[in-house]
């Protein structure tokens, strides 16, 4: 029961391109809308009073008139469904709730699933969400459902992962059927990068029709918008920078490739090189345990951002290392904006992308016609779950309308069984 995968996504309806233009402009008015859709009045017009009807959209006075007649505006009603954003990474995850809007209307950070088996830490999710539902007194038939966005390589048909991190359980465990089965809710399994990706696409800064992510957590991935649309190639495990060889000559990594970026240039490989300078692992208090890799990144990141030499030399080498990565991805795809996303960018964040920067527009192929923009994520750590919320808004508003189901996403499904999780 209860997956929402569609793949490949085929192109979105009517009523789904018009919810998406008024979760990103807000409030607009009908003429507005047939501009930016490139519909004609008349067809606005009727979809329009359809998602009236519907409870989707609402009233929102009228325009200041500039002599001809007032127009009357619209915009989403925020409380007519909500979604759930899980991000799940081996040292840290995070749950947030976005209304129909896509604003953020809770979130709470929590333990990653390093130290859990796979059962047992999505009983925590499913707890996790369950609180904070009723802590937003947001009634569970208004949840559409809920984005797992994580680590690839991924099966986002069987919803599972198909690498054994962060333990060999975590193999081909099924997931999405689990966490649907403890919350009662429809479940997509997704890629952090690329969750991340369409968070900015749809509710960030970056007005450029194609751009690049970079997303850093435990690992390091990437994710491209490519003329509006995401980017998924032949499946679910689209653009992984984090396994390019960066050095042919390079260590193996466990991928099957040899001299991988995340394996030189990731969060653990910066960690693993300050541990080996001993006074440096004193001063940071380095714990050296996979679980926490990522908040180890940050003591380095700190003392880099607070002036400590070693450490700032070792985040500046990883970005050299990611600067040519993101060549390798603008030229890949033609791109004038790469956006830094993920938990790692959190501390060090501007010193990281300085560098990034430098390297892009000393190399990128295409830098004589413009610079390369690098830029943070406005969505900051929370980029990957709150694009992955985004996304349940958007498939299921477009499933609704298709009536493609199974499943229907506004059916209530089995009965949740959050009774039985412990707080
Ligand atoms: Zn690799």
């Amino acid at each position: 029961m209860t997956t929402i995968s569609t793949h490949p996504p085929p192109a979105p309806t009517t009523k789904a391109r018009l919810l998406d233009i008024m979760r990103t402009r807000g409030t607009v008015s009908r003429v507005e809308l047939v501009g930016a859709a490139g519909l004609t009045p008349g067809t606005i017009t009727n979809v329009i009073r359809e998602l009236l009807d519907d409870g989707l959209v609402q009233e929102a006075g009228q325009a200041r008139s500039t002599g001809g007649q007032p127009r009357r505006l619209l915009r989403l009603r925020a409380q007519a469904h909500y979604a759930v954003g899980v991000q799940m990474d081996r040292c840290t995850s995070s749950v947030v709730l976005a209304d129909f809007t896509g604003r953020l209307v809770a979130q709470k950070t929590l333990q990653g699933s390093g130290s859990h088996a796979p059962g047992e830490m999505l009983e925590i999710l499913a707890s996790r969400i369950h609180h904070l539902l009723e802590a937003e007194k947001v009634p569970f038939e208004s949840v559409l459902g809920i984005s797992l966005v994580t680590h690839g390589p991924q099966n986002r048909v069987d919803g599972t992962l198909l690498a054994p991190r962060p333990t060999l359980q975590w193999y081909g465990f099924p997931l999405v059927s689990t966490l649907s089965r403890l919350t009662g809710l429809p479940v997509i399994l997704e890629n952090d990068a690329t969750a991340a990706a369409m968070g900015e696409q749809w509710l960030g800064d970056v007005s450029a029709e194609s751009f690049g992510v970079i997303y850093m957590a435990s690992g390091l991935g990437g994710g491209a918008v490519v003329n509006r649309e995401v980017y998924r190639g032949g499946g679910s495990n689209t653009v992984e920078l984090g396994h390019i060889t960066l050095d042919v000559s390079g260590p193996p990594c466990e991928c099957g490739n040899r001299g991988c970026v995340e394996n030189l240039c990731g969060t653990a490989a910066v960690v693993a090189r300050a541990v080996r300078d001993l006074p440096l692992r004193r001063r940071l208090g380095l714990k050296d345990n996979p679980a926490e890799t990522l908040n180890d990144f940050n003591r380095i990141s700190s003392a880099a951002v607070e002036g400590d030499l070693a450490a700032r030399h070792l985040l500046e080498d990883a970005a050299r290392g990611l600067g040519q990565a993101a060549v390798t991805l603008v030229n890949l795809f033609d791109l004038s904006t790469v956006v830094l996303a993920g938990p790692a960018f959190s501390t060090a964040g501007t010193l990281l992308r300085d560098h990034i920067s430098a390297t892009v527009n000393a190399a990128a192929f295409n830098r004589e016609l413009q610079p390369i923009s690098v830029v943070l994520s406005s969505h900051g750590s929370l980029a990957a779950a709150i694009g992955g919320s985004l996304q349940v808004l958007r498939t299921a508003s477009d499933a609704k309308e298709r009536r493609t189901a199974p499943p229907s996403f506004l059916t209530r499904r089995t009965p949740p069984q959050f009774a039985s999780l412990k707080p």
